[in-house]
């Protein structure tokens, strides 16, 4: 794990947040675990990007990497340079998905990779290891996001082995003294004056170890398995969202804690929708006829076809609002609005007749009158070239 963030995903620092953005999606696609079941590298692979457009998706910790460089970044552990965030953001939305029982959720000042990757987390006294946190990065349909979604997901995962219960010996058999430390849990290093004394690298301090390792897990007291989850996406999330479900993480051994599963949430692009915050915006071609003379149009939402009327002398970029056709907050607020853009198409192709027909209407027209912006702006035009 010691790849710079930006060669890793393939961009330099100029780059702008849609092509780091990109480049992570592409990365993200081509590695990750459903698609390559069983390839540790790859899997390894899928983790370091996942880092590394964790932080360089996100403006703060992307500042900090820049300017405290990478190692300083990895290796400053908790409290350090990627401290402080955890995952105490405006994201974490767990407690109104799950319903309450996080807590404090990641548990203050840890940096997030810790949190997030810790490759077994910590390690106590009587040898118990904490199950590291799990990420899986979910793509759902823009739709999915507006009206919630139950989605069932593959999670590949260390889970605790069934045959030897977790405690990684043979059933049957039990523990024997460490004969590294004999049983003291420590042993000394170097010796004379400066006698060190360290954690027993044999027993990780406990003073006994495996008689006979479990021959299903070979003593690690877990094993590689896939789990089928069934999760609620609930309405209004976006991309960026994260959900967490408890204790769906890695298993521990030897009585540590389960670590926790967490969803990242990224929203398909919609061929007619856009998103912004809650607001659904489309933009929605009209002809001229109708821009000038005004009328009903038909508009697509996400909740189905409904009718708009356009006022007359409707100009193109004109912004219209169908109240409460957006998409439902996700913290109960009212829901949004969409925005429906209007843009004048100007007729193409004219036979003969058509154009005929337009030299006459326009002969009609009056400057002041029907193109009051026109006239404006040739008034002040002149005004401009007569150096008034
Ligand atoms: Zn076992
Ligand atoms: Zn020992």
């Amino acid at each position: 794990m010691s790849q710079d963030y930006y060669e890793l995903l393939g961009v330099n620092k100029n780059s702008s947040a849609a092509e780091i953005k990109k480049a992570y999606r592409k990365l993200a696609v081509k590695y990750h675990p459903d698609k390559n079941p069983g390839d540790k590298s790859a899997e390894d692979k899928f983790k370091e990007i996942s880092q590394a457009y964790e932080v360089l998706s996100d403006q703060k910790k992307k500042t900090q990497y820049d300017q405290y460089g990478h190692d300083a970044f990895t290796r400053s552990g908790r409290g350090g340079a990627g401290g402080g965030g955890g995952f105490h953001d405006p994201f974490d939305i767990f407690s109104q998905v799950f319903g309450g029982g996080g807590g404090g959720g990641g548990g203050g000042g840890g940096s997030i990779f810790e949190d997030l990757f810790g490759g077994g987390g910590q390690r106590s006294r009587n040898g118990a290891r904490d199950g590291a946190d799990l990420r899986y990065d979910l793509e759902i349909e823009f739709e999915d996001a507006v009206y919630g979604a139950d989605k069932k997901i593959n999670i590949p995962k260390m889970v605790s082995c069934k045959k030897c219960s977790g405690k990684g010996s043979e059933p049957g058999s039990g523990m024997k003294t460490c004969h590294q430390c004999g049983g003291a849990g420590q042993v000394s290093l170097g010796g004379g004056f400066f006698n060190i004394r360290q954690t027993c690298p044999g027993c990780q301090g406990t003073g006994q170890v495996i008689e006979k390792p479990c021959r299903d897990c070979h003593g690690e007291g877990r094993v590689r398995s896939e789990k089928n989850l069934q999760i609620h996406i609930p309405p209004g999330v976006d991309t960026g969202s994260r959900l967490r479900v408890s204790n769906e993480g890695e298993s521990g051994t030897r009585g540590g804690r389960t670590g926790d599963l967490y969803i990242f949430i990224h929203v398909k692009s919609h061929e007619i929708f856009q998103r912004e915050g809650n607001d659904i915006i489309c933009e929605i071609p009209i002809d001229y006829p109708t821009a000038a003379l005004g009328g009903v149009i038909e508009v697509p939402t996400v909740s189905g076809k409904t009718k708009m009327k356009i006022p007359d002398g409707t100009q193109s970029g004109t912004v219209l609002r169908l109240k409460g056709k957006g998409i439902p907050s996700l913290r109960g607020g009212p829901r949004g609005n969409q925005l429906v853009r209007v843009f004048v198409e100007v007729p193409k192709h004219l036979s003969r007749e058509q154009r005929t027909a337009l030299t006459e209407f326009s002969a009609t027209l009056d400057k002041g009158k029907n193109h009051p912006l026109l006239s404006r702006f040739l008034k002040k035009a002149q005004r401009f070239m007569s150096g008034d």
